[in-house]
């Protein structure tokens, strides 16, 4: 079972300031660090250090190809990324002397996926192989569509949410990843409860995961819920523990752990990821996560 992963390539620009650069103001960084991103790319990676089989279906600029050989180099297949003339999506990332961070994003290629990319990943995919999206590429709604028409199976992370998409796209996903955030703004709710209400009365048949944060994570689907406790660990950066999670979760369950299980193994390789500075390079292998799990138990 494959793992077609439509999603954002970024180049994360990241710059060390004093202060945030004020209108007119030309400031001097003396440190910068460039770093592949993106949520997409980094749920491939989370994927593919969790062993499954994944491609990543995305665009860059023909003169980045460096980021095609990162993402080869963790076991993330590439065939499927298209180059073009657009800019490769980035991030140009001020951090202040706070920590704090103020970010100007272009999604650049990652909004020049075409029809013909999808028809040709599509007529690579066997029914029953997932389709993972997030909301960083153009076409969701085409892309899923697609899928649902050849059989595959759809999990989607509507990060940034865009409420209108979702509800056009609901009915034809299978899992559903969201943060609390995410949760409470698709139904204008001010709870993760009221949410998990909205989803079980709107969409009882929907599987949906919501990620709690240091407060682990929910999981709803016709069945019931499953609640699994975060680890406690010290947390350093929490970037890309979400992309961890749902990178873990998914390979979880297409090598048919339960989904108690797999829910599990995915906190304990987002813990992971928060303990380490960074995004895609804080993601645990599944030897560490394995290790990690033993010498909790
Ligand atoms: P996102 O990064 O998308 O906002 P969350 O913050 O909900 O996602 O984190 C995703 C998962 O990462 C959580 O469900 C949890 O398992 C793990 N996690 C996040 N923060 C911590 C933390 N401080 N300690 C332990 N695990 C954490």
């Amino acid at each position: 079972m494959t793992v077609f992963n439509i999603g954002s390539i970024n180049i994360d620009h990241v710059y060390q300031v004093s202060h945030f650069v004020r209108p007119g103001e030309t400031l001097t960084s003396n440190h910068y660090q460039k770093i592949l991103g993106g949520k997409g790319a980094n749920q491939s990676i989370a994927l593919a250090r969790a062993n499954a089989s994944v491609k990543h279906v995305g665009a860059i600029n023909q003169s980045d190809q460096d980021l095609v050989n990162q993402l080869a180099q963790s076991g993330v297949g590439t065939a499927l990324i298209s180059h073009v003339t657009q800019a490769t999506g980035h991030a140009i990332i001020q951090v202040n002397q706070e920590a704090e961070n103020a970010i100007v994003l272009f999604a650049g290629a990652n909004h020049a996926i075409t029809g013909t990319q999808l028809q040709e990943t599509f007529a690579q995919a066997q029914a029953g192989d997932w389709v993972l999206l997030q909301n960083e590429t153009n076409g969701i709604d085409t892309a899923i569509s697609l899928a649902k028409a050849n059989n595959l199976q759809v999990a989607f992370n509507p990060a940034p949410m865009d409420k209108t998409l979702v509800e056009q796209v609901i009915e034809q996903i299978d899992l559903l990843i969201v943060n609390e955030v995410e949760a409470m703004d698709l139904f204008n709710v001010k709870s993760v409860e009221a949410a998990q209400r909205q989803f079980s009365q709107q969409h009882p048949q929907l599987a949906v995961i919501i990620t709690l944060g240091s407060a682990g994570v929910r999981y709803l689907d016709k069945d019931g819920v499953i609640d699994v406790a975060a680890f406690n660990v010290q947390a350093i950066d929490t970037t890309a523990a979400g992309d961890t999670f749902i990178g873990y979760c998914l390979a979880g369950l297409m090598s048919e752990q339960p989904i108690a299980l797999a829910l599990r193994q995915a906190c304990a390789a987002s813990a992971l990821c928060v303990t380490q500075n960074g995004a895609s390079t804080s993601i645990p292998t599944l030897e560490q996560v394995t290790q990690f799990l033993e010498q909790q138990a």
